[in-house]
């Protein structure tokens, strides 16, 4: 074992995030990766703001990130990474042995070690530091002329390629997305690389729905609009296809008036765990609820993506601050008329 003292962001509660001194110890199986940057996400942002995210509660403190990229400073031989190489990390460790890894579904792993997530306790320490110890499995080399920038964006874009996965083929659809954050923007591109022929896109914010527009909506519209909205639940709904990406009560339950007899609805925004839901449309319309969470090996497919420039993220990217000012970065982010993707660089 080798050991390291290095500086994190570490969150103990609601509110209560420090940046500490953690002791870190690798074997020789493992990879010991120079952290570059993370984006913070909505779920580091809920830890920040009510120390618990969906339904992961923190019990114990935690160092927070989960969409982080790096360097390799050490690697086992037998691994095939090479020190100097810049690597994604998938935070994603599925045991690989319990019934739900072995039917390939290990994004819903019953003893799932996800990086900065509270969901098992104990709960595993995430990426914002200055050297993460992974498995080998977990790093993703790319191409050295791609920015570390772009590549931190994998981890949300595996969320949203799992998402589309979900809906099934998209060729010549429809589709609405509900929530124009990082993911629902994110969703609206990898729809579009994915088939759509017009993708619709609603927030309560301007400034998300510029984003919107430019992460190709064909159209944006602020769901207060009765008119509009009003107009897709005519002759019972619009929609092939729906991405609920904002967790948001009022569009969870206004989401099944807007989709096509027989439509799909693909939850991904991770809200209140319980909301007042109209059964009785979506029975009779025999619309598809299906919901999604994180993803398999579509990080894999995020990072290609990203590297071939299949996908452009960085309009989403709003700012980029040095890891000291972790607390800032998170108030920024928590802002949707502020930010939409903030980085911490390490
Ligand atoms: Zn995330
Ligand atoms: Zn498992």
């Amino acid at each position: 074992m080798q050991h390291k003292t290095v500086k994190a962001v570490m969150v103990a509660g609601a509110h209560d995030v420090r940046y500490e001194n953690q002791d870190i110890a690798w074997d020789s199986d493992q990879v010991l990766v120079k952290v570059e940057r993370g984006g913070i996400c909505g779920s580091d942002i809920h830890y920040f703001l009510h120390g618990r995210a969906g339904m992961s509660v923190l019990k114990s403190p935690m160092v927070l990130g989960h969409e982080f990229v790096g360097i390799v400073e050490q690697a086992p031989q037998e691994s095939n990474l090479l020190a100097g190489q810049r690597v994604a990390i998938n935070p994603s460790q599925p045991c690989q042995q319990c019934d739900i890894c072995r039917s390939g579904k290990q994004n819903l792993c019953r003893s799932m070690r996800f990086m900065g997530s509270a969901q098992f306790y104990p709960h595993v320490n995430g990426g914002f530091a200055q050297h993460v110890v992974v498995a080998p499995e977990q790093c993703i080399p790319y191409a050295d002329n791609v920015e570390a920038k772009v590549i931190a964006f994998a981890e949300p874009l595996a969320v949203c390629i799992h998402g589309i996965k979900q809906a099934g083929d998209l060729t010549g659809k429809r589709v609405l997305v509900t929530g124009a954050g990082p993911i629902g923007c994110l969703v609206i591109a990898a729809a579009l690389a994915s088939g759509a022929t017009e993708v619709v896109a609603t927030d309560l914010s301007e400034r998300c729905r510029a984003l919107a527009l430019k992460m190709g909506a064909a159209s944006v519209w602020d769901p207060r609009d009765e008119e509009v909205v009003g107009a897709w639940r005519e002759k019972g709904g619009s929609f092939d296809v729906c991405f609920e990406a904002s967790g948001a009560a009022a569009a969870v339950a206004s989401v099944v008036a807007y989709t096509r007899p027989g439509g799909i609805i693909v939850q991904l925004g991770m809200g209140q765990a319980e909301i007042t839901y109209p059964i009785g449309p979506l029975l009779v319309k025999e619309v598809q609820l299906r919901g999604s969470f994180r993803f398999v090996d579509e990080f894999t497919t995020a990072v290609r993506w990203l590297e071939t420039g299949k996908i452009d993220p960085l309009p989403l990217l709003s700012a980029e601050l040095p890891m000291d000012q972790a607390v800032d970065a998170l108030e920024l982010a928590a802002d949707k008329e502020r930010a939409a993707k903030v980085q911490l660089v390490f």
